[in-house]
C-alpha cells in the first residue's frame, strides 16, 4: 500500500523506520535483527536508504595510484524485495538524482515496479568526498524536482523511449526531503521552501523531514509550509541521540543544532549507559510534542540502534 493511503486512512498516528543497507560483506540477518524488535509497533512502512558509489585512489606498485570506484552499502533494491517477502511491510527505497542518467532512473524504476513496490522517496543525494558541490550525471538530474518530474512522467505513461507502445504506467507513490533547519545549500528557509513546494506541486504526495532536536524548529517549520500552501502531510524523523559523541557529529553530517538543554542532559551524564538513556528520554519527550501537535506519523532513524527505538516507541504508541 501506499504511503500516502496508509496516513489518510490512519485513525491513529502511524509508526514507521528508516534502515540503513549493511556494509558490504555483511549479511542481510543485520537487517532482520533491526526490524524484528520493532515488529510489535506494527510499522506502516519501512524506508531503505540509498548509498552511491564514491571514488578513493588506491596506491599500486610503483608508486602509482589507481582510481577506484567502492560502494559502501549496496542492496537498497534487494533489501527492499527481502523485506516485503519477510514481513509482508511496505517498503519505501530511496531514489537519488547521483549516479544516476535518466536511463538508468528508468531502468531502476521498472524494477521497482516489478518488486510491487510503489513507493518512493525522491532525492538529489549529497556531493561524493572527490567532488566540493554537487554534480549530476550526464543525462541525469540536477535536482530531486527533476526526479519526481520523471516518476510523475512514468506515472502517466510515459517512458524515456517515446515508441514505445502498449506501455503500463507506473504507480508510484513519492515522497520528498524537508529540512526544518533548511537544507545547508540554500541561502535562506524561505529560498528552500519555495523548492519544497515545487516538488510537492510536481507531484510530489508528502514530506518526510531531517532529523531535529528542537521540537519548536518542526513545528515552525510546517507553520511555514502551510502558509506557503505547501499541504501535503509533513512526516517529522527522528533520531535518538544515543553516544556523546554525536553532539558534534550530528551538526556537522546533517547540518542541525543540538539544543542548549539536551547538551546540558548529556553533560550531567556519567557513563555511556546514560547518555542513551537521557537520548531516549529527550525522544520521547519529542514524541509526545510531536503527537500532540498532531503529526500523521513518526518516522525513526534508527540507525542501527532498534533497542532505543524500542524504548521510544513503547512510551509513546
Ligand atoms: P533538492 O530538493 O534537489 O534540494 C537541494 C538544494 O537545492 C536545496 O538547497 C534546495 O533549496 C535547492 N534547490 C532545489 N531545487 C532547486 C532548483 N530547481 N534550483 C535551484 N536550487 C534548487 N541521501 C542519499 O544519498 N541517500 C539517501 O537514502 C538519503 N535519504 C534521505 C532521507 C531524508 C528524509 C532526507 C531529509 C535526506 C536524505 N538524503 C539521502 C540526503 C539528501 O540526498 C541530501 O540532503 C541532499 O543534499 C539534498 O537532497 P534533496 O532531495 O533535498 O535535494
Amino acid at each position: 500500500m501506499k504511503v500516502i493511503d496508509h496516513i489518510n486512512r490512519a485513525k491513529s498516528p502511524l509508526f514507521s523506520i528508516e534502515i540503513l543497507p549493511p556494509l558490504k560483506g555483511k549479511g542481510i540477518q543485520s537487517i532482520f535483527d533491526a526490524i524484528d524488535p520493532l515488529l510489535e509497533f506494527k510499522p506502516s512502512f519501512i524506508d531503505v536508504t540509498y548509498h552511491r558509489e564514491e571514488y578513493v585512489y588506491k596506491k599500486r606498485e610503483g608508486a602509482f595510484l589507481e582510481k577506484v570506484s567502492i560502494r559502501k552499502r549496496p542492496g537498497t533494491v534487494g533489501i527492499c524485495a527481502a523485506i516485503i517477502n519477510k514481513y509482508k511491510i511496505d517498503v519505501v527505497p530511496h531514489i537519488i538524482c547521483g549516479g544516476f542518467s535518466r536511463e538508468e532512473t528508468e531502468n531502476a524504476l521498472i524494477d521497482l515496479q516489478f518488486l510491487g513496490i510503489d513507493n518512493v522517496l525522491a532525492l538529489r543525494g549529497d556531493a561524493i568526498k572527490s567532488e566540493g558541490a554537487f554534480v549530476p550525471e550526464p543525462h541525469g538530474h540536477p535536482y530531486a524536482i527533476d526526479l519526481v518530474r520523471q516518476i510523475v512522467r512514468m506515472n502517466k505513461g510515459n517512458y524515456l523511449e517515446t515508441d514505445l507502445v502498449d506501455v503500463a504506467p507506473t504507480h508510484f507513490s513519492i515522497g520528498v526531503a524537508g529540512y526544518p533547519e533548511k537544507h545547508f545549500e540554500a541561502p535562506n528557509l524561505t529560498y528552500d521552501l519555495r523548492h519544497l513546494k515545487a516538488k510537492v506541486d510536481a507531484g510530489a504526495e508528502y514530506i518526510v523531514t531531517q532529523m531535529f532536536f528542537d521540537t519548536a524548529k518542526f513545528i515552525e517549520f510546517v507553520n511555514k509550509c502551510r502558509e506557503m500552501e505547501i499541504n501535503v502531510p509533513i512526516i517529522p524523523g527522528l533520531k535518538i541521540l544515543t553516544t556523546r559523541k554525536q553532539c558534534s557529529l550530528l551538526p556537522k553530517l546533517f547540518n542541525i543544532d543540538v539544543p542548549q538543554d539536551l547538551l546540558e542532559e548529556i553533560d550531567k551524564c556519567k557513563t555511556d549507559a546514560a547518555v542513551k538513556e537521557a537520548g531516549v528520554e529527550w525522544c520521547i519527550k519529542q514524541s509526545k510534542e510531536l503527537l500532540k501537535f498532531g503529526s500523521p506519523c513518526l518516522h525513526f532513524y534508527t540507525m542501527g540502534q532498534s533497542e532505543a527505538t524500542r524504548k521510544v516507541a513503547s512510551s509513546v504508541f
